[in-house]
């Protein structure tokens, strides 16, 4: 569903969005009711991670649940109904130095008043073919998204710093069993998480042990399991999995132009700011803290109104500037 844009290497906007996911289209969606005809440029993989997720069951609004890719097409939908184009490719460079700001998409370049940074974040992923035939059907990357699914089961846990501690402890409300598969000896958790861990009667460790295949039918029954040490194998019964080895932000392209914080996150100022006047921030590319699809939509709303508020505060309204030069 591609939007055609008229091919000219160099268009004006007032408002150019980078990053097409829940945050990325409400930006959109509120931009586009401000009349701010604003440009998406929306990533070669479009609408954000919960495109590869199934079920949603507690984005509001949806009391029987939502598939994934269902609710990023309509929020896709909602945003180009009221003007927003989105182009489905990745920006490749920017130049925040002096506005209008550059943005570039391979060699077109486009140029904007304000932009917001809504290129959200990846979760890391074992990268076994397996994992990717059982995500969504009992292979997760999310425990606050996902955990429901899992009442009265056995789960297992892949990770061994804060994110697996916390995950593992969560899951635990749900699930009758946690085991946590640790590569090392010992956790990198923080030690408070880790007494916390190594106390809970539901959750057991297995150290030195990896994941080397997901087995199952149409949903998860069982690992295969290696020894890091020895290099036996075994297998685990479980009925799904969880890894938790990290995320990585999507902020390479903004290296020495806005600041990187912890984890390669975005820091942000005041509440959607970024220390580039103009430049705003929206979405898991900064949020490493609640990572849902309403915190991220709920950010990408308070971004495009700042972004509004601020192109006012300058003199750049919907009838001041033309849409190509
Ligand atoms: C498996 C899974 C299940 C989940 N389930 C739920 C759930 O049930 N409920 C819930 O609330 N949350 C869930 N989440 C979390 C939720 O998906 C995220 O919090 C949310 O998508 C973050 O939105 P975002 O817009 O900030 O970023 P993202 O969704 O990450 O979107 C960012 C977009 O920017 C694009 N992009 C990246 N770099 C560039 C570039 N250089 N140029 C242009 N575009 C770029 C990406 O391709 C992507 O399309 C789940 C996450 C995962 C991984």
């Amino acid at each position: 569903m591609t939007t055609a844009v008229p091919p000219v290497s160099t268009r004006h906007h007032r408002v150019i969005i980078i990053g097409s996911g829940p945050a990325g289209l409400t930006a959109a969606i509120y931009a586009a009711r401000a009349n701010l005809e604003p440009l998406v440029i929306g990533g070669n993989v479009p609408m954000g991670q919960l495109m590869i997720t199934s079920e949603v069951e507690n984005y509001p609004g949806f009391p029987d649940g939502v598939q994934g890719p269902e609710l990023m097409g309509m929020f896709r939908a909602q945003a180009e109904r009221f003007g927003a184009v989105v182009i489905e490719r990745d920006a490749t460079r920017v130049d925040f130095s002096a506005r209008p700001f550059g943005v570039w998409v391979g060699d077109d370049e486009y140029r904007a008043d304000a932009v917001i940074v809504a290129t959200g974040a990846s979760a890391l992923w074992l990268g076994l073919p397996s994992e990717e035939e059982f995500r969504g059907r009992g292979v997760s990357a999310c425990a606050t998204c996902d955990g429901f699914f899992f009442r009265g089961r056995e789960i297992a846990v892949v990770g061994g710093g804060d994110t697996a501690l916390e995950e593992a402890i969560f899951l635990t409300r749900f699930a009758d069993k946690v085991t946590m598969l640790v590569r090392r000896d010992e956790f990198r958790g923080s030690r408070i998480m880790q007494e916390r861990a190594l106390a809970h009667p539901k959750i057991d460790v297995l150290w030195n042990r990896e994941v080397v295949e997901v087995k199952g039918d149409m949903t998860v029954t069982s690992l295969g399991l290696r020894d890091t040490t020895t290099g036996e194998a075994s297998e685990l019964a479980v009925q799904g999995l969880f890894i938790a080895i990290g995320y990585k932000p999507n902020t390479d392209l903004f290296a020495a132009q806005l600041d990187i914080g912890e984890g390669g996150y975005l820091d942000i100022v005041g509440e959607t700011g970024s220390r580039v006047e103009g430049v705003f921030i929206a979405g898991d590319v900064h949020d490493h803290h609640y990572r849902q699809a309403v915190t991220a939509a709920g950010d990408g709303c308070k971004a495009a109104i700042d972004a509004e508020r601020w192109l006012a505060s300058i003199g750049v309204t919907e009838q001041s500037t033309a849409t190509s030069w």
